[in-house]
C-alpha cells in the first residue's frame, strides 16, 4: 500500500486460517488499520494479492459483506435506538441471524434490553458493538481494540465470548489491540507489524521463545559495579557466575521477558532491517544455541538494542503456516430484500422522531412562526380580496418542504454519517439501499405531516385550502414532484458537506436567502426583476406557486407575474431538478458510502472533538492508550470487591486487602 510515493505497508504476507484467533500488534502509524481495511473492503490497495473468505475484498458484494463481522471503536450510532429493537432490526438483513433476545444473554445486556442505546455506558456500548457484529454468525470477525473502555469483569466475559466463538462456532477473529496481555491470552497467533512490515510473527509461545533470547541478568560485580546481561540460557550465565565469584552473587536478579519486552524490542529496531519476518526467525535460531547470542554490558545498568543481526536473509517466509480446525461454512448467503428492511427501518424512525421532544418541537415551531406571521399580515393580496395571510401560508407551506429537503436532510445525513450509521449500513449487506429507502419514507412522512399541521391549524382561523378535486390533485402533484427536485439534492448535499456544524451554516444562508427572493412570502412582482429571474432557477419559487395554484382561488392569479399559474412551467422546472437531483445524489451518496472506514470515522470524530481545522497528528505523536501510559509510580486504586468501598495505595498492598476482603477478612497465605 502506497500513498503518492510513501510506502505504508511493504510485503505484508500473511494467512490466517479458518477458526483461528489472529492478533496484530503494532505502535500507531505502523499500518494496521490500513491492513485491516484493505481485508475488510473498505480501502484499495494500491499493489499485491488479497483473498478472504475466497473472495478478493476489493470486489465483494452484499452476499460476502453477510459472511464477515465488524467491531470498530468509533461507533457512535442509532442513538435513539432501543437496545433490543436495534439487534432485531439488524438480525433481519442476514439469512440466518441470531436470535436477538439470545444474543442479549450472551453479551451480558438482558437487562438492557429496553434501554435507549445513548443511555448506555461506554462498556454497555460497546457490547452492543460485538452483538451487532455477531448477529449475522459471521465466518470472520474484525476486532478493532474491543475491550477499550471495559472494566475486567466485562473484559473477561468478553475474552470468554471470543474464545467461545472461535472455538465452538469457528469463526475466525482478526484483532488490533493495544492490549497485549489481552493478546497473549487470546490470540493463536499475533503477527507484529512495524513501519509497515511484519517485524515477527508466531504463536505467543513461539514468540515467548524469541523473547527469551533477550533474558536480561543483572547482578553486582564483586568490585561493587553493577552489571547487566542478555542471554538466552540465564541459567547457565548464573551458574557460569556461580563458578566465577566462588560465592553469593550479590543483588543477582533475573528477568525473563514478557510477550511486551518482545513487542518493546521488535518495535525500537525500527527500521533496521529490511526483510520483515526471516530476521527474527534466524535470530530465534542462532539466539537458542546458547553463549553465542550474549553480551556483557557495564556501568550504570541501562542496556541498548543488543545489535545482534542474523548473517545472510533468505527468502521471506509467509506467516501463516499452522492451520487448526474450523469449519467451512454454508455458500453464498441470500440477503434479505432491502426494501423491506428498509420500511420497516423508515417506520422505526418515524416513530422514533415523534418520541423525541425536542426535534418534534423544532417541526411544530415552524408550524406556528408561519401562523403567527399570517396573523399580522392584515392587506389584501394586490388587485384581489383574497386575505395576503393565505398567499403568506402557502408560500410557507412550500418553505417548509423544500426546507425538509434541502436543511433536514442534509443535516441528518451528515451527523448521520459522523456517528458511523452509513458506515455500519456500509458493513451490513442490504444496508444502504435499506438507508435510503427508509430516509425517503422518513422525508415523505415528516413532509406530510408538516403540512397537514400546518394546513389544518391554519383552516381553523380562515387559512388557505385546496378547491374542489382539482385543487386537491394539484395540491399532491406539486407537492411530490416538489419533493422529488428537493431530496434528491438535499441528498447530494449531504453527501459532500463536511460536518454538522458546518452544514447548517453552509446551508442556512443561501435557504434564507431564496425564502426572501422566491415569492414565498409575498408577490415575487414585488422584487426587482432580476432577483425574480435568478429565483427562478431555483425550485422554491416553483414549489410557493404550485401550492398556490392548488390552495388560493383563481383570482389569486392576478398577482403572479405572467397572470397565470403557469403549472406546466412549476412541472417542468420541477422534474429538471428532480432529474439534475438524482444525477448528483447517486454517485456522491456512493461515494461517500465507498469512502466510508473506520479511519475516516476515527478522524472526522476526533478533528470534531478538537473542534479545529482538518490536521493529521503525525502518528508517532499520538498519545498512547491509556492502559499503556505509565500509571503514577507505586500508586493504584482500586475497587472494593463487592463494590463496597474504594481501596487506595500501593498495588501489592491493594491487592492484599482485596483479596483479604474477599476472603472474609481472612489473611492470603498463598
Ligand atoms: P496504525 O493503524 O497502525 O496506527 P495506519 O494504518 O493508520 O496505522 O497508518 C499507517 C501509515 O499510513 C501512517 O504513517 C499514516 O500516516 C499513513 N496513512 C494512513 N492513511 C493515509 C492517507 N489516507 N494518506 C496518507 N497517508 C496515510
Amino acid at each position: 500500500m502506497s500513498y503518492g510515493s510513501t510506502h505504508v505497508l511493504r510485503g505484508v504476507d500473511l494467512e490466517i486460517r479458518r477458526g483461528e484467533i489472529f492478533a496484530l500488534l503494532g505502535p500507531n502509524g505502523a499500518g494496521k488499520t490500513t491492513t485491516v481495511e484493505i481485508l475488510e473492503g473498505f480501502r484499495q490497495r494500491s499493489a499485491g494479492e488479497v483473498r478472504v473468505l475466497g473472495t478478493d475484498p476489493a470486489r465483494a458484494d452484499d452476499a460476502w459483506r453477510g459472511r464477515i463481522g465488524l467491531v470498530l471503536q468509533s461507533w457512535r450510532d442509532h442513538r435513539r435506538w432501543q437496545v433490543a429493537e436495534l439487534l432485531t432490526h439488524f438480525a433481519t438483513y442476514y439469512p440466518d441471524p441470531r436470535d436477538p433476545a439470545e444474543l442479549l444473554d450472551l453479551v451480558g445486556l438482558t437487562h438492557q434490553a429496553r434501554q435507549r442505546v445513548d443511555r448506555l455506558s461506554g462498556g454497555q456500548r460497546r457490547r452492543v458493538d460485538v452483538a451487532l457484529g455477531i448477529i449475522g454468525r459471521p465466518e470472520l470477525l474484525f476486532l478493532d481494540e474491543p475491550t477499550t473502555g471495559f472494566d475486567p469483569e466485562a473484559r473477561r466475559d468478553f475474552h470468554d465470548l471470543i474464545e467461545r466463538l472461535a472455538r465452538t462456532e469457528g469463526v475466525t477473529i482478526l484483532l488490533t489491540t493495544h492490549d497485549l496481555a489481552e493478546a497473549e491470552r487470546l490470540a493463536d497467533r499475533i503477527a507484529m507489524l512495524v513501519d509497515g512490515r511484519i517485524r515477527a510473527c508466531g504463536t505467543p509461545a513461539e514468540l515467548a521463545r524469541r523473547a527469551a533470547a533477550q533474558a536480561e541478568v543483572r547482578w553486582t560485580a564483586p568490585d561493587g559495579r553493577p552489571r547487566h546481561e542478555r542471554t538466552a540460557d540465564p541459567s547457565g550465565l548464573v551458574w557460569e557466575l556461580h563458578r566465577e565469584t566462588a560465592g553469593p552473587i550479590a543483588d543477582l536478579e533475573v528477568r525473563r521477558p514478557t510477550l511486551e519486552d518482545t513487542y518493546l524490542h521488535m518495535v525500537h529496531r525500527q527500521g533496521t532491517d529490511t526483510d520483515g519476518t526471516d530476521d527474527d526467525a534466524h535470530r530465534t535460531g542462532l539466539a537458542a544455541g546458547g553463549d553465542t547470542g550474549r553480551q556483557r554490558h557495564e556501568g550504570d545498568g541501562h542496556d541498548g538494542d543488543d545489535g545482534h543481526r542474523p548473517g545472510g536473509a533468505g527468502p521471506r517466509p509467509r506467516c501463516g503456516e499452522r492451520r487448526r480446525g474450523g469449519r467451512a461454512r454454508r455458500g453464498p448467503a441470500r440477503v434479505a430484500a432491502p426494501l423491506r428492511a428498509g420500511l420497516r427501518r423508515g417506520g422505526i424512525e418515524l416513530r422514533h422522531l415523534l418520541r423525541d421532544r425536542k426535534e418534534m418541537s423544532g417541526h411544530l415551531a415552524n408550524v406556528v412562526v408561519a401562523l403567527l406571521l399570517a396573523t399580522f399580515i392584515s392587506d389584501d393580496v394586490p388587485g384581489t380580496r383574497i386575505p395576503m395571510a393565505q398567499l403568506t401560508l402557502s408560500g410557507f407551506a412550500a418553505y417548509l418542504l423544500f426546507q425538509i429537503g434541502v436543511i433536514n436532510l442534509p443535516q441528518m445525513l451528515v451527523t448521520e454519517r459522523e456517528e458511523g450509521t452509513l458506515l455500519r449500513l456500509r458493513a451490513t449487506p442490504g444496508g444502504i439501499p435499506a438507508y435510503l429507502v427508509a430516509k425517503s419514507l422518513l422525508i415523505v412522512g415528516v413532509a406530510v405531516a408538516t403540512l397537514v399541521v400546518l394546513l389544518g391549524a391554519a383552516a381553523l382561523v380562515d387559512g388557505p385550502l385546496p378547491h374542489g378535486p382539482g385543487g386537491w390533485l394539484t395540491l399532491l402533484w406539486v407537492t411530490g414532484l416538489g419533493l422529488l427536485a428537493v431530496v434528491p439534492l438535499g441528498a447530494a448535499i449531504g453527501a459532500v458537506l463536511p460536518n454538522p456544524r458546518e452544514a447548517l451554516a453552509l446551508i442556512m444562508l443561501p435557504a434564507m436567502a431564496l425564502l426572501v427572493t422566491s415569492g414565498a412570502m409575498f408577490p415575487i412582482t414585488t422584487m426587482p426583476t432580476v432577483v425574480q429571474n435568478i429565483a427562478s432557477v431555483f425550485p422554491l419559487r416553483w414549489m410557493a406557486q404550485g401550492l398556490r395554484a392548488s390552495l388560493l382561488p383563481d383570482a389569486a392569479r392576478a398577482a403572479e407575474p405572467a397572470g397565470s399559474w403557469q403549472l406546466p412551467t412549476v412541472a417542468m422546472v420541477l422534474a429538471a431538478w428532480a432529474v439534475l437531483g438524482f444525477l448528483l445524489a447517486v454517485p456522491l451518496l456512493r461515494r461517500a458510502a465507498r469512502r466510508e472506514s473506520g479511519s475516516r470515522l476515527t478522524a472526522r470524530q476526533t478533528r470534531a472533538q478538537l473542534g479545529g481545522a482538518p490536521r493529521r497528528e503525525p502518528a508517532a505523536r499520538r498519545p498512547a492508550p491509556p492502559h499503556l501510559r505509565a500509571p503514577p509510580r507505586g500508586a493504584v486504586w482500586g475497587r472494593g470487591v463487592g463494590g463496597a468501598r474504594a481501596v487506595a495505595g500501593p498495588a501489592a498492598d491493594v491487592a492484599g486487602r482485596c483479596a483479604r476482603r474477599a476472603n472474609g477478612g481472612r489473611r492470603r497465605t498463598a
